[in-house]
């Protein structure tokens, strides 16, 4: 079920933070959407991806309910998160929380999931950062979010993504993406211009003083994960973190 996975054991009185990010291997999913498909709206059949969305919520041992997921956009807003929703999510590309037992996710397949955490402070935060949402600015404007609510110490776990060489682009949008972020200037497998827009997020962490955790892997390249460069119709893999409370 898992792409990669890890636990940031508590520190004294501070949470344990669950995080990691979801494959396609398990799930109930078929045709295209083969595997974990964590996306509604991409035409899968509503009952499997809410079936896939519950097995998720189980195997990190939460009530489906206390899974929360956006309405993305490839905005750059950024909200506060205490529960589950109340009738339908918001149109956001990112959330945080202090609650614990909340797993937050951001669903991709070729954008960037970026989870933020603060242990120590008990702040965590997930967010889905397109090309959009890297020219936008959504990191930082997710990290000011995590410091608004405490986080003194922030990381990021950087997902796998679709990588530069496998991003080709008309080379004024790559200009465009330059001037942004001059890090996520890139070239394709077959020399033209491309964007990397992870290494261009990556940047952005780094500069808001965040430090970054990059998981190897392309979502192009790897079948392990969905991706709509490779594949259009498709599903969706998930980036989640939750904060755990310590059990007594
Ligand atoms: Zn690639």
């Amino acid at each position: 079920m898992f792409y990669w996975r890890t636990t940031i054991a508590s520190d004294g009185d501070a949470c344990a933070v669950d995080l990691g990010f979801t494959g396609r291997s398990a799930g109930r999913g078929s045709g295209p959407y083969a595997g974990l498909n964590l996306g509604g709206h991409v035409g899968d059949d509503a009952a499997d991806v809410e079936g896939n969305r519950t097995a998720l919520a189980h195997e990190i041992d939460l009530p489906r309910e206390r899974l929360v997921l956006m309405n993305q956009v490839h905005g750059a807003d950024v909200v506060e998160v205490d529960g589950p929703w109340t009738g339908e999510p918001p149109a956001v590309d990112g959330v945080v929380t202090r609650a614990t037992d909340l797993a937050l996710a951001a669903l991709v397949a070729d954008c960037v999931p970026v989870l933020l955490h603060d242990a120590r402070a008990g702040v965590v935060g997930a967010v889905h950062a397109g090309r959009p949402g890297m020219l936008a600015g959504i990191v930082g404007r997710a990290v000011a979010a995590m410091r608004d609510l405490g986080a003194t110490a922030v990381s990021a776990t950087v997902g796998p993504s679709v990588c530069g060489r496998c991003y080709e682009v008309p080379a004024d949008m790559a200009q465009v993406a330059a001037r942004t972020s001059a890090a996520s200037a890139a070239r394709s497998w077959s020399g033209t211009p491309a964007i990397d827009v992870a290494a261009g997020v990556v940047e952005q962490l780094a500069e808001a003083g965040v430090a970054v955790q990059w998981v190897p892997g392309c979502s192009r390249e790897s079948g392990d994960l969905y991706s709509y460069r490779r594949d259009g119709r498709t599903g969706r893999f998930a980036g989640f973190v939750a904060q755990r409370r310590a059990s007594a």
